[in-house]
């Protein structure tokens, strides 16, 4: 198993301007071989005799490292080998486009050319440049590659990828969760344990669109322009780094708590579309969190079909609208957070997949007539 780590690099004022030389350039290659896979089907191996024949033109390429070019082809390679599955698919799918030459982005040193070493990270043609380890690297594993990069508000981080020997946990299929992600609550399990949207964007929405407005304000082309710019950045970098940290607290949390998370399969694409929906919905980025808890745990996804409007607990059909919180059931007389009944349908229908008997607070109960008037008890023994 891989594992990457992500350190903040500081580097000097000189060497920023050679890590800044070494993104230009690896997006200089970047268009060349675009360009040269342009309208033909190209391999790897197609790429690398392409970049010799590149450097042999310009010999000023042999003063970067070499592995780090090549990466440039590995990169290109397997993104064009994702956009024919997605074609296979049937999806349609564009061509590469041209990098733009904007001051962030990236670049990979695989297997050699790099050395951490006494809160310094060393690479070849560049030097050495100071890392914070806020973290440290487990002893006697490999690393297998870092990646540079710089993101919009111009900070450096350095991802480091090392090979990690994990025995593969024993899966408990009973220690299992139904989870229902939505707006209210980014989450509803089915034991009941709620977590609200955080609605970070939400929060910094206000020095978000000041800062906009001050781009808008300042002449083109004037470095009071490019400071706002810069701001912006910070700003908008700002809210992704809260995002990602708060879900990478609340997937870990399920990921240690439980072996199997089970969710709907939306069609996030189709919500997306909805407009008063949309901002939020990103937002909350159920997408990051999904693929958080894909890698952390198992997931496995279930059909979303009426799941909020089935009763838990007898199947009975209870309609109700977005606005309609609680789920109250007229048959069985459930009642119960909406969410929260439509994660228990969702564990329920994943135990169902995998063929499992359901636990006995699970298995559905017959309904009876609930004379009306006695609707309003709660009830506690239904999950
Ligand atoms: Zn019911």
């Amino acid at each position: 198993m891989q594992r990457t780590y992500k350190f903040r690099l500081y580097p000097s004022i000189e060497q920023t301007k050679k890590l800044q030389n070494n993104l230009k350039v690896c997006k200089w290659v970047y268009n060349k071989m675009i360009d040269y896979s342009k309208n033909k089907s190209v391999s790897r191996n197609d790429l690398n005799y392409f970049l010799t024949e590149l450097k042999e033109q310009e010999p000023w390429l042999y003063s970067y490292h070499s592995k780090m070019l090549q990466m440039i082809s590995t990169q290109i390679d397997g993104a064009q080998k994702a956009l024919e599955r997605l074609r296979k698919n049937g999806y349609k799918t564009g061509s590469l486009k041209f990098a733009k030459y904007e001051e962030c982005g990236s670049f990979t040193y695989n297997q050699s050319g790099f050395k951490i070493e006494e809160g310094f990270l060393h690479l070849s043609k560049i030097g050495k440049t100071r890392i914070i380890l806020h973290r440290s690297i487990p002893e006697n594993v490999q690393i297998k590659q870092i990646m540079v990069s710089k993101s919009k508000s111009g900070k450096w981080h350095a991802c480091v990828t090392c090979d990690v020997d994990t025995a593969l946990p024993k899966i408990r299929f009973l220690n299992s969760v139904g989870l229902d992600v939505g707006i209210k609550n980014l989450a509803y399990d089915s034991d009941g344990f709620a977590t609200p949207n955080p609605l970070n964007l939400k929060k910094l929405l206000k020095p978000l669109t000041r800062a906009q407005r001050n781009i808008s304000r300042r002449s083109i082309g004037s470095q009071n322009r490019k400071k706002a710019v810069k701001f912006y950045q910070i700003v908008h970098e700002r809210i992704k780094n809260r995002r990602k940290d708060f879900l990478h607290k609340l997937s870990t949390h399920y990921a240690k708590k439980y072996d199997v998370i089970f969710v709907e399969r939306l069609a996030k694409s189709n919500m997306v579309k909805n407009h008063k929906l949309a901002r939020n919905i990103l937002d909350s980025g159920w997408g990051i969190f999904t693929n958080m808890l894909d890698y952390k745990c198992v997931l496995v996804e279930v059909p979303a079909r009426n799941t909020t409007v089935d009763c838990s607990r007898c199947g009975n059909k209870v309609s109700k609208s977005l606005a309609v919180r609680t789920h109250r059931c007229d048959a069985c007389g459930l009642v119960l957070d909406r969410d929260h009944n439509a994660a228990i349908n969702i564990l329920k229908r994943g135990l169902g997949i995998f063929n499992i008997k359901l636990p006995q607070e699970l298995r559905e109960v017959t309904p009876v007539k609930i004379p009306k008037g006695s609707m309003k008890q709660e009830n506690t023994t239904g999950r």
